[in-house]
């Protein structure tokens, strides 16, 4: 009876097997043709700089309207995008349209400027050959001055190909453009090879700022972390700020800057122009949710 059940259980794992596959196919085929079908679009996510509240710029995050499942979550689908080689099309879809926002909102609101626009580079998209060359056109095209950009690359891929990776790092370096590495501290690198990188920005994990008040290690990272990239002349992002209390700590830790659900949500272009445009040139983030 025992085989019996195994027999079944086999089955049923099979077939949850199965299903799976094929969702990945049709999310695969569906990823294929949304580019040209246009079903993405960005949302913008304010960072604000912890010393006066003021916006500092925004990281742009990508967007699937899929026809039939509603909105899909990057998480999901970039590392599809990735899988299927789809990521690079896609990356330079996001950095036009980014770089292209941002010129229209520099145009628009003059008096907020200077904002910087964050990024999400994916480590398929560094390693392409012409990716140096193809950031160079997008800015020529859309006329947006290189020190106005920010690419965002997740620690892992820095590490993972420190090598393939360093040469094109410094080639974008020398346009001005700003590096920052995303989710850092998730334990892949030594804090002691941070210094070979060009890099301008730290930007903490959210695991370690939402744990923070609670948990004294976390604390500890964040305090360490602070401590090494201002000794390496960088600046600091913590990811993820979603209460009064962390924005305290963070304010003594001496971080520069956060972004979290604290100061606002990512917002779609609509909104993110309407809070500009409502909120006159003192826009503080951190007043504002002290009064609510
Ligand atoms: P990320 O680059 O670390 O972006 C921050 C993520 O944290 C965003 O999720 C944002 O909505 C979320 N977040 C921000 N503040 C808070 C907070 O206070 N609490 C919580 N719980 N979450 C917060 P999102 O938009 O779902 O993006 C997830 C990831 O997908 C991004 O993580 C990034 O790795 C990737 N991604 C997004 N857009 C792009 C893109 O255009 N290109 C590439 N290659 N990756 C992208
Ligand atoms: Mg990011
Ligand atoms: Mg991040
Ligand atoms: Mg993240």
């Amino acid at each position: 009876q025992a085989k019996e059940q195994g027999k079944a259980r086999y089955a049923i794992f099979d077939q949850a097997m199965y299903q799976q596959t094929l969702e990945l196919l049709q999310l695969e085929s569906d990823l294929r043709q949304a580019l040209e079908r246009q079903e993405f679009c960005l949302h913008y996510q304010p960072i604000v700089s912890l010393a006066t509240g003021k916006l500092k710029g925004f990281e742009a995050l990508i967007r699937w309207r899929h026809p039939q499942r509603g909105l899909i979550s990057p998480a999901e689908f970039i590392p599809v995008a990735e899988d299927i080689g789809l990521i690079v099309p896609l990356g330079e879809w996001v950095l036009r349209a980014a770089c292209r926002q941002l010129c229209a909102w520099q145009a628009q609101f003059p008096h907020l400027m200077p904002l910087k626009m964050s990024v999400n580079i994916a480590g398929k998209q560094i390693r392409e050959p012409n990716f140096v060359a193809q950031i160079e056109q997008i800015l020529v095209e859309t006329g947006l001055d290189g020190s106005y950009l920010q690419l965002e690359i997740t620690e892992s891929t820095l590490i993972e190909y420190a090598q393939e990776t360093i040469h094109a790092l410094l080639k974008i370096r020398s346009k001005q453009i700003q590096l920052s590495i995303d989710d850092f501290g998730q334990g892949y690198s030594s804090l002691s090879y941070l210094h070979r990188f060009p890099i301008n920005i730290l930007k903490i994990d959210r695991s370690f700022v939402s744990g923070m008040h609670s948990n004294a290690e976390n604390y500890e990272i964040i305090r360490t972390i602070t401590t090494l990239a201002h000794t390496l002349g960088m600046d600091v992002v913590a990811e993820g700020a979603e209460t009064t209390e962390q924005l305290t700590i963070l304010r003594t830790l001496g971080c520069e800057f956060g972004q979290g659900y604290l100061f606002s949500r990512p917002l779609n272009c609509a909104s993110a122009t309407a809070l500009m445009s409502t909120n006159p040139q003192w826009l503080d983030f951190t007043e504002l949710n002290q009064s609510l």
